[in-house]
């Protein structure tokens, strides 16, 4: 199946999954995650009409998208993978969106570049739903203080991000999302992928962050993460 067709596909679904859940389907996103993907794969998307990224690498964006942004101005992308903060200043000079906001230290460092670029980038709270110690994210009991911070500092909080455990039922981990999102009147929620997304959705899912079903398989560990 040509990327297109998948795209259509993969809309279908979304829209599905809204109906049944009494949402609109304008109301999410579906961010198409590029990333380890060539400039020549993403290109029949933007050819398309589809105009949301996600990459999870600076360095990786900012060598695909100047020159796709070049041919389709009104692309956006979406940042989705855990920023260092000496990155913050590119990130903030190239995305459109920053999905993994999860420490204090990021906030101080993306304020800074927002500051000094007058720039300011939709920002998403990355909550470690699940609790791995491995994982990104700030802690549940963490999250209201980052976000009193983030607010201070005058990031625009779009909404909070969740990365659910492998391998078992992510429905309670998007409803628990969605209600540290209710409890702190945020509006957005950046979750599920390409093996949950319908289930993110009727959750409540603002935006989805699909890339395999999409592009294929990305290359074995290494490249993928
Ligand atoms: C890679 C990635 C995705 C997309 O994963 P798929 O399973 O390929 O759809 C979504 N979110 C984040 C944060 C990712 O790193």
């Amino acid at each position: 199946m040509q990327a297109d067709d998948r795209l259509a596909a993969i809309r279908g679904r979304i829209a599905h999954a809204a109906k049944l859940a009494r949402r609109d389907a304008a109301d999410v996103t579906l961010i198409a995650v590029s990333k380890t993907h060539p400039a020549e794969a993403i290109e029949p998307l933007l050819a398309a009409g589809h105009r949301d990224f996600g990459e999870n690498r600076v360095q990786e964006a900012e060598a695909k998208w100047p020159a796709l942004r070049e041919r389709y101005p009104d692309a956006r992308l979406h940042l989705i993978g855990q920023l260092q903060s000496n990155k913050a200043a590119e990130a903030v000079a190239l995305a459109d969106a920053i999905h993994a906001v999860d420490r204090s230290s990021l906030v101080t460092a993306l304020a800074k570049a927002m500051d000094a670029q007058g720039r300011r980038p939709a920002c998403f709270v990355q909550v470690n739903i699940g609790e791995e110690p491995q994982k990104g994210g700030c802690a549940i009991a963490d999250l209201p203080a980052l976000l009193a911070e983030a607010r201070t500092a005058h990031l625009p909080i779009a909404g909070l991000m969740c990365l659910p455990p492998a391998g078992v039922e992510a429905a309670p981990y998007f409803a628990l999302l969605a209600k540290l999102a209710r409890d702190e009147g945020i509006a957005g929620l950046s979750m599920g992928m390409s093996d949950d997304f319908e289930t993110a959705v009727m959750i409540g899912a603002t935006h989805v962050r699909i890339g395999s079903a999409l592009f294929g398989e990305r290359q074995a560990a290494g490249t993928a993460a």
